[in-house]
């Protein structure tokens, strides 16, 4: 498997509140979204990844599952929970979550919030994940278009989020990976602004990896950059 992943605090923002996990060894890839004032979004998204981490290396090496990673992730919910409570500047904060396992042509993809995976096949590019926000809702429901999500004034509102109520729903699912396919993890800074079709361009154009996560980011960037942006992109061979 190869891997490139790419981080930027975008333009309008001070600090950058997206946190990320790479472990190839273990075929396990995160991307998490803080949300919360006072820098709170950001401890919410390093508390996801920490805990996560922690989780893992508590199981030595032995290999991880998708029981484990729905078990490490209630973990890191009542982690940022517990952390929210404790200060009140840290009320409310929470995080997305979008963490996928590549284990022996089997991915898992454990989802809270609106980070997102995608699968890209053949040229086809296929997204894995449903938004948690009122706007993901509202285009599900045929209410909305894609393009109109976009602009939403509640574009950034969650529906469903990690730390933010003693118990999380988190939403799986299971594909086989082929040789060749690629998976995209990303935060909302990158589908906020980038659309679908541009993403499959990009895809295209640059077969390497490294390639493609700069000029998915640089078009983000150019398109106004309000948001961090992070990008994670695992080619399974
Ligand atoms: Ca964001």
């Amino acid at each position: 498997m190869q891997v490139e992943v790419l981080t930027d605090k975008g333009l309008l923002r001070t600090s950058n509140e997206d946190r990320y996990l790479v472990d190839k060894m273990r075929g396990l890839f995160i991307v998490a979204d803080g949300m919360g004032g006072h820098r709170a979004g950001e401890t919410a998204s390093s508390l996801a990844v920490e805990t996560i981490k922690r989780s893992c290396l508590e199981l030595d090496n032995q290999r991880i599952d998708a029981y484990f990673l729905r078990e490490a992730i209630i973990r890191a919910n009542e982690v940022i929970f517990r952390a929210a409570q404790q200060d009140e500047a840290r009320e409310g904060m929470g995080t997305t979550i979008t963490a996928a396992l590549i284990d022996e042509g089997n991915l898992y993809v454990a989802h809270v919030g609106d980070s997102r995976a995608y699968l890209w096949r053949n040229g086809e590019l296929y997204l894995l994940t449903n938004d948690h926000s009122v706007v993901g809702e509202l285009v599900r429901e045929g209410g909305l278009t894609k393009n109109e999500a976009l602009r939403h004034p509640q574009r950034n509102v969650l529906t469903r989020a990690l730390g933010t109520s003693p118990e999380v729903e988190i939403d799986f699912v299971t594909r086989n990976m082929v040789k060749g396919d690629l998976l995209l993890l990303c935060t909302d800074g990158l589908t906020g602004t980038v659309s679908d079709a541009e993403v499959k361009l990009i895809l295209q154009k640059y077969p390497s990896l490294k390639e493609a996560v700069k000029e998915l980011t640089v078009l983000a960037l150019q398109k106004g950059g309000t948001d961090n942006i992070t990008t994670v992109l695992v080619n399974y061979d």
